[in-house]
């Protein structure tokens, strides 16, 4: 399948390996009509955009941003869409987010350490440049020292929830992330549920703290997988959305941009309500 929106990409702003200049030229040669940069805690990326977008008159920019936040034994991210960068309090927060993932960064290189697995602190802080660091550039630094064979490899075993080297991030619920996304003007959006322990229960958790739609299209979801959850979006008045979650990172298995993505309706439906929340 091939999609003329995606609204979940990344950028050197957090994890994803492209600049945000080659992401826009990417996306528009991909045949794009709208795009959102959804970077980790960062809003960072999308100056250079906006920027890099007004050579492509046809594709449009959504500024976006994905949270994380812990649910008891599970992890979900929230993504949030037309949001306004230069809100000051959501501003604040992503800056101690940011400084929280860099302790827990060093804390997951120390623990690995006493693993026996020795990867320099300086390599991690080099993949990340000045992006908001990640678990995958600890698994780049452990591919670079010959670990792994990709960086997905360092997941099962050391830096997933259930790793050798996990270490828990700033404490965020997904109440709280959708609170920032909505304060700041933005429509915030379920990322990835198949990714939850049980997604069933999982959506229907969380289906009363203000979001406004969910991802149905995803990465490789297979066709049951999306018509599942476009079922439980009707079921719950959510917006399917969705997107590539492309970061470039190197996976095998990874999909580009447009591969996988919602109707182009979906982009006014979301700022719809972006607009009214404010
Ligand atoms: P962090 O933001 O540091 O918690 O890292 C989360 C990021 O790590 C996700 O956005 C993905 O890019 C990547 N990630 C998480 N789990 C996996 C996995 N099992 N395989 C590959 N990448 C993963
Ligand atoms: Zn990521
Ligand atoms: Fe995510
Ligand atoms: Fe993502």
């Amino acid at each position: 399948m091939s999609a003329v929106v995606d609204l979940h990409l990344h950028t050197l702003a957090s994890d994803g390996r492209l600049s945000p200049t080659e992401l826009v030229r990417l996306a528009a040669s991909q045949g794009l009509k709208a795009i959102a940069v959804t970077d980790h805690d960062t809003t960072d990326g999308l100056a250079e955009a906006f920027e890099a977008a007004r050579r492509f008159p046809g594709l449009r920019i959504i500024p976006g941003i994905e949270l994380s936040a812990d649910v008891p034994g599970d992890e979900v991210h929230v993504l949030g869409y037309f949001i306004n960068p230069e809100d000051a309090e959501l501003q604040a927060e992503l800056v101690r987010f940011r400084e929280g993932r860099v302790d827990r960064a060093k804390t997951m290189v120390e623990k690995l350490g006493q693993l026996g697995i020795h990867v320099e602190w300086e390599r991690v802080q080099h993949f990340a440049g000045d992006g908001a660091v990640g678990r995958p550039h600890i698994a780049m630094a452990l591919v670079e020292a010959g670990y792994c064979q990709e960086p997905k490899d360092a997941f099962p075993e050391y830096l997933g929830r259930n790793g050798l080297a996990y270490v828990e991030r700033v404490k965020l619920t997904p109440a709280e992330a959708v609170g920032m996304i909505r304060r700041a003007g933005g429509a915030a959006v379920l990322a990835h549920p198949a990714y939850m322990n049980d997604m069933e229960s999982g959506i229907a958790s969380l289906s009363g703290i203000g979001l406004a739609g969910i991802e149905v299209h995803y990465a490789k979801y297979r066709e049951d997988t999306i018509r599942q959850l476009a079922r439980i979006a009707r079921q719950y008045e959510l917006i399917p959305c969705g997107g590539s979650d492309y970061h470039g990172m190197g996976n095998s298995d990874e999909c580009l941009p447009g591969e996988n993505g919602p109707a182009l309706e979906t982009v006014d439906r979301l700022e719809e309500v972006a607009v009214a929340g404010r």
